[in-house]
């Protein structure tokens, strides 16, 4: 049976993605190897590391203005530490939108004093916090562009003097923004570009070298820079999968026409929840809804069993809310038809006729 797939990450990844990388699992581009078995320093790998980069440079619209693209281990979670580390001399300013930033805070405040200058930690994460002051001296500011597990998600982003750092995991490549207010971007691929396993970072040049600390080599951007996301073995099958989504992105269009696809997706499955009166959703400001990770409930429990029995009948996985926040929560990644969408909520819409 053909599953939907709404998981919040690992998520899911286009079917061409799925089927190009299982033949060069068998045989990498007719080497009579697979792509798990070559080298990461073959001229076959080296040019899948420079594709990707290149794409990630491109589809960002970030080619030609200073940026360097980057592949490299640890998640997302090994850049709130790398960030910090490489920028933050004296203070930096953080805005607390949910776990992840959380997060990201108590790494930074290992490097240097952190001011959490904004915080919708007050009304459990499910806002975008908007006026609030910048203050002077700080060495960045930092934001999480989409809250993947409450399912916020900035449409515009603060105005800073400062350099911008942005956590993109789970929406990186979904819409089409001005990636250049950000002086560095960082993304774990599972959510939205690969399988687990690499992280893209997107870092402007000019902003590093600026802290007086020593940094080991392997925390360094710098030494990544240089040695072309090669300073030790890269995730090549990761890498590989992620340069396939990306041309995947570019053959449909970029991500504008990507961007297209997601609205309508998203605003067919808030306009299900507005209109049923079984279930509400989390987030009442609708100017602050994610168009990837969209949470939401049951108006009366009782009617669990007989909904997530609907739900497992049609094939959707993966709809559980975070463990920390409950409901439902369904994550419609790029790689996600429209067609699941409509499924889901079809089968709200089942429950409803069936109550
Ligand atoms: C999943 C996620 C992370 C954590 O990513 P890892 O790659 O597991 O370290 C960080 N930030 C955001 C926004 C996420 O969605």
């Amino acid at each position: 049976m053909k599953k939907h797939n709404f998981s919040a990450g690992p998520g899911i990844l286009p079917r061409e993605v799925i089927e190009q990388a299982s033949v060069a699992v068998q045989n990498y581009n007719n080497t009579g190897l697979s792509i798990l078995e070559i080298s990461h320093r073959s001229k076959e790998f080296v040019a899948v590391m420079e594709q990707a980069r290149q794409l990630a440079l491109e589809l960002t619209g970030l080619e030609g203005k200073g940026y360097r693209a980057l592949f490299m281990h640890g998640g997302a979670s090994l850049q709130f530490v790398m960030v910090a580390q490489n920028l933050l001399e004296r203070k930096a300013a953080y805005i607390n939108t949910g776990t992840w930033a959380s997060k990201a805070i108590q790494e930074a405040r290992f490097f240097g004093e952190v001011l959490e200058v904004a915080s919708s930690k007050d009304q459990d994460f499910t806002y975008i916090p908007k006026e609030f002051e910048i203050p002077t001296g700080i060495s960045y500011l930092h934001c999480t562009s989409n809250n993947t597990i409450y399912g916020t998600q900035f449409k515009k982003f603060p105005e800073s003097s400062a350099p911008l750092v942005c956590d993109m995991s789970s929406d990186i490549f979904s819409r089409d923004i001005d990636y250049s207010q950000f002086d560095l971007i960082y993304a774990g691929a599972q959510k939205n570009m690969g399988p687990a396993g690499t992280t893209l970072v997107l870092v402007k040049e000019s902003v590093l070298g600026k802290v007086s600390r020593a940094i080991p080599n392997y925390m360094n951007y710098r030494q990544h820079i240089e040695k072309e996301s090669m300073f030790n073995t890269p995730s090549v099958f990761a890498v590989y999968c992620s340069m396939l989504t990306l041309e995947w992105i570019k053959a449909r269009g970029g991500v504008s026409e990507i961007e297209k696809e997601n609205s309508k997706k998203a605003s067919l499955l808030y306009k299900a929840i507005d209109s049923n009166n079984l279930f509400v959703s989390n987030i009442t400001n609708i100017e602050d809804r994610s168009m990837m990770n969209v949470t939401f409930r049951l108006q009366d429990d009782s009617h669990k069993e007989m909904f997530e029995k609907l739900v497992a009948q049609a094939g959707i996985n993966g709809l559980n809310g975070h463990r920390s926040v409950g409901g439902y929560r369904a994550s419609i990644y790029n790689a996600l038809p429209f067609e699941s969408v409509q499924l889901l909520v079809d089968t709200m819409q089942q429950l409803k006729n069936k109550v």
